[in-house]
């Protein structure tokens, strides 16, 4: 019996705390046999640097920069960076528990992993993040390497991103070798060997993952209305096949503010809005600014949260208008929200379902780089759509045998395929 006492991490309120409250409920569902619950309840390798870059302004700044791998039992480590200045050594344990749980989950030959730099990206120019990247990618060596850890965009991180940790990675290593490190990132502009579909990946997810719920509801989406907190790649790429299928956005909020149109928010013109203003949806006319803080509360009948974690709280969960909670983020319920939400009858798509989406094109990139293959738009999205209905119903009829939420059911399933793994293979030595 593994008592509180013994957890590995002093749990401070936060991400961390969450997903291991969310680990313990399902590893004591499912019986987690104990040995395997002390590997899987730590991570294998934490990775903390501090380096040097020189700024615009010719001064120089120390960054600190992270990447921790929880576990590779099922392949190479996988994840995101991202750059916020929430970034400290346990937000990238917990996202990199979620990763691991998510790679599981959608039977992918991947392990866990996450990390990322502690700053504020509005802060600097371009040519600065630039040099940073560059300088993280160098920090990180061969602690990284595409059959070994796998970064991705995340937060604050995107194509170009990659880009750069790309050229940094390849211009290290031995001519010969250059053009067989494609895959040490996913997520690369197509030029760069990205992959078609890779862009509108997790948004196309996060959306295929709601119509499926809504078919088994028999909720046609066709004049529903969403709320949607973020509008980075995963909430733009969300809204624009919602609204495709005939849902409204009536709220969206951004780290700048927050807007209201009970009659629509346009979701294309507000995405060239906000692209020529910052990237802030802030003052865009064809909707009227709300409270941030009052924003969960906002009537709808669908809730994007796809920003950051533990934004739905036992603050706001009361409030939630929504029939469903769709997480495009990692991590964005905490448990006590959870238990109200569910108590409430509202239904919640966990995220490592929900945003499975991105690292399952992240895989297609890779498997490409690693074939010498170039897939079509149409082959990319296909096949990921029918791995999403996969999971999707995997995780529902689960659900529906052992009588538990979608989130324990999509846990108990991750933890189970490690489990079994761990189980055959045995422990070294
Ligand atoms: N950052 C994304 C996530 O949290 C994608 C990770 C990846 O593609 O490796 O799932």
């Amino acid at each position: 019996m593994i008592t509180k006492e013994k957890k590995p991490y002093a749990l401070k309120q936060g991400m961390l705390e969450n997903v291991m409250r969310q680990f313990d409920h399902a590893a004591d569902h499912i019986g987690l046999n104990p040995n395997i619950r002390k590997i899987l309840e730590i991570t294998n390798n934490e990775l903390v640097v501090h380096f040097p870059v020189k700024m615009d302004s010719g001064q120089v700044e120390v960054f600190t920069g992270y990447r921790v791998q929880h576990n590779n039992a099922l392949g190479p480590y996988k994840g995101g960076l991202r750059y916020h200045p929430t970034v400290d050594i346990d937000a990238a344990r917990a996202l990199a528990m979620w990763m691991t749980w998510k790679t599981s989950l959608a039977g992918l030959p991947y392990g866990g992993a996450k990390g990322g730099i502690q700053l504020d990206p509005t802060k600097y120019s371009d040519a600065e993040l630039e040099r940073i990247t560059r300088r993280f990618t160098y920090a990180l060596g061969d602690n990284i390497g595409p059959e070994l850890d796998i970064p991705a965009p995340d937060v604050n991180t995107n194509p170009q991103t990659m880009a750069w940790i790309l050229d940094t990675y390849m211009s290290t290593k031995a001519p010969a070798e250059r053009s067989t490190n494609l895959h040490v990132v996913t997520g690369k502009p197509i030029g760069a060997g990205g992959s078609q579909g890779r862009d509108r990946a997790t948004g196309y997810g996060v959306f295929l993952n709601i119509k499926f719920w809504a078919e088994q509801k028999k909720y046609p989406l066709r004049g529903k209305s969403f709320i949607l907190q973020g509008f980075g790649n995963v909430g733009y790429w969300a809204a624009r096949f919602l609204e495709a299928e005939g849902a409204r956005m009536v709220g969206v909020q951004d780290a700048y503010g927050s807007l209201y149109n009970p009659l629509g928010i346009p979701v294309e013109p507000l995405f060239e809005y906000a692209k020529a203003n910052r990237n802030s949806i802030l003052g865009y006319q064809e909707a009227q600014p709300v409270d941030s803080g009052a924003f969960f509360a906002l009537d709808c009948d669908l809730c994007i949260p796809a920003a950051l974690g533990n934004q739905i709280t036992a603050r706001n969960a009361a409030d939630i208008k929504a029939a469903l909670i769709a997480e495009g983020a990692n991590g964005p319920t905490d448990v006590e929200a959870e238990k109200i939400l569910l108590h409430r009858g509202i239904d919640i798509i966990p995220d490592i379902l929900c945003n499975s989406g991105g690292v399952i094109g992240s895989y297609f990139e890779w498997l490409q780089n690693r074939n010498g293959e170039i897939w079509t738009l149409d082959e990319v999205m296909e096949k990921l759509e029918k791995k999403m209905k996969e999971s999707f119903h995997r995780v529902v009829a689960f659900a529906t045998e052992k009588q538990v939420d979608l989130r324990t059911a999509a846990f108990m399933i991750a933890i189970q395929r490690l489990e079994q793994t761990y189980l055959q293979r045995g422990i070294f030595p």
